[in-house]
């Protein structure tokens, strides 16, 4: 079953169930407090809140999420993407639980030919959280279920908020067990390898604030009705309708992986380390895809940032598997490609998008041959000592001079096992940007020429520094 088959299928079934099918929005946020759109309710936050009337009691949508949160996780297990879709089904004050899970088990569980997904009963289990009797219940009459395939679960896994204050509430999840070649027996609590998660119920119940991790928050009180808000991750159900090992393996993304080999002349499947790279690649590519698709440039802060970051990791990984020509050309309309079948603005924006690739490696292609020479003879003197660590120094002259970003340089000496000395590269950055306002403020007082201010303004705004992976948006 191909992916946008499965696309289809979600869609028509809850179209045909009195829900309205609304377009994915943006990739940018629509609630400014995401930089990124993490999951299919966050267009509907509004309706949730009860801040505005939605138009439609129930709707569905399949809609682009990106989560840079994952991207270690990339390529390492098989079911993380930075760019994923999510399929959702929503209430807003109509249905709420008995009905969400009657939908779910019959979607899931109904034959392929009535447009069901035909997941056989006796592989799904589900959690439910921890003091959620009637979630249990309801499994246990709705579906059949036998009580060891409902499993408890707590705040850490089993409440759903968007990671900012907002609504949220307990949800209950679905997994499919892929069997005792993938480990552990005994459901999710033993082994989330095993048992692929693939769609949370989320009963959207309270409006939360004060959110500083997924079980830490303070509940303001309960929402003005009650909504239900699912997620079944679309490249997960793929991977199994498909019969593939992992999610960078089904019909959207495997292509790009092929490309990768094209290029590389190295065959996926042969070299565990090599295997993460490819999958990264085709991963990140797509994610860079869909984020230029939707009007992101790449840049030096916020979602320009990340861009910028998932492309050169592309860029890295391909040399890694021993590419040094351009690879986003070839590597990004194969995915455009295969993407454009959902996605059909890909095609009319093509020129553009393939325009913007081109360039942003350019630009990567000549800090990287400036800075790599350097940093991998820094590295090389620094294995020959028994403890091998690059000074903050050396990290601060790659970042000052080559405009070598200290995530790559870890990168880079980490590969290499040698660690680097971060605290005295920060330590160094910190004092840079008081120099450079020192002198700001020395010239304002002066009389400086205005050719001054210019190299202060450099200075102020060089530092590319990065500041983690975050899908929220820092504070104004
Ligand atoms: P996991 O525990 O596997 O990281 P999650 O609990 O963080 O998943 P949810 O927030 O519940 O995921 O999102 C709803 C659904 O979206 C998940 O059940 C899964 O099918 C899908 N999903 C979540 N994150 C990703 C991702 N990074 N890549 C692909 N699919 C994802
Ligand atoms: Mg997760
Ligand atoms: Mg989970
Ligand atoms: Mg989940």
């Amino acid at each position: 079953m191909r992916t946008a088959e499965i696309r289809q299928r979600w869609l028509n079934y809850f179209e045909e169930r009195g829900h309205a099918v609304v377009p994915s929005a943006s990739l940018i946020s629509p609630d400014p407090s995401l930089l990124f759109t993490v999951a299919g309710m966050v267009p509907f936050i509004p309706y949730m809140l009860g801040e505005q009337t939605p138009p439609w009691p129930r709707a569905t949508s399949v809609q682009k999420c990106i989560r840079t949160g994952d991207i270690e996780e990339v390529g390492k297990t098989t079911r993380h993407g930075t760019f994923f879709q999510m399929n959702g089904n929503f209430s807003f004050g109509d249905y709420f639980k008995e009905q969400a899970i009657t939908y779910a088990w019959d979607f899931i569980t109904g034959s392929e030919e009535d447009g069901k997904l035909g997941f056989d009963p006796e592989k799904v289990w589900v959690t439910v959280y921890e003091d959620d009797d009637e979630a249990q219940q309801l499994w246990e009459s709705i579906a059949g279920l036998p009580t060891e395939r409902i499993q408890r679960r707590d705040k850490k896994d089993n409440y759903w908020h968007t990671g900012q204050p907002g609504p949220g509430g307990p949800c209950s999840e679905i997994y499919i067990d892929r069997g005792p070649e993938y480990g552990k027996e005994g459901g999710p609590v033993a082994d989330e390898d095993r048992y692929l998660e693939i769609w949370n119920l989320v009963f959207m119940q309270y409006q939360l604030t004060n959110v500083t991790a997924k079980d830490k928050f303070d509940i303001v009180g309960p929402l003005k009705q009650h909504n239900i808000d699912t997620g079944l991750g679309l490249e997960r159900v793929a991977l199994l309708k498909q019969g593939v090992e992992n999610m960078y393996e089904i019909d959207q993304v495997y292509p790009v992986i092929e490309t990768a080999e094209k290029l590389s002349g190295k065959t996926y499947g042969s070299n565990g380390d090599d295997d993460v790279r490819f999958r990264v690649v085709a991963d990140h590519v797509r994610s860079s895809l869909m984020l230029i698709g939707d009007g992101v440039r790449p840049s030096n802060e916020g979602r320009g940032y990340v861009l910028r970051r998932l492309m050169r990791r592309v860029i890295r990984a391909m040399r890694l598997l021993g590419v040094t020509e351009p690879v986003f050309p070839a590597l990004i309309e194969t995915s455009k490609n295969v993407m454009s079948e959902s996605y059909s603005y890909l095609e009319e924006n093509w020129a553009n998008i393939l325009q913007v690739a081109k360039a942003e490696e350019e630009t990567f292609r000549r800090t990287l041959n400036a800075g790599l020479a350097i940093l991998d003879s820094a590295v090389t003197e620094a294995k020959s000592s028994t403890a091998p660590k690059l000074t903050g120094e050396q990290a601060f002259q790659l970042h000052d001079t080559y405009g070598f970003p200290i995530d790559l340089t870890l990168e880079v000496a980490a590969e290499q096992g040698v660690a680097v000395d971060e605290k005295a590269f920060r330590s160094l950055m910190q004092e840079q940007r008081d120099r450079a306002r020192a002198d700001a403020l020395a010239k304002k007082q002066g009389h400086g020429d205005i050719s001054v201010y210019q190299d202060v303004v450099s200075a102020l705004s060089a530092p590319v520094e990065f500041l983690g992976y975050t899908d929220a948006k820092a504070p104004a």
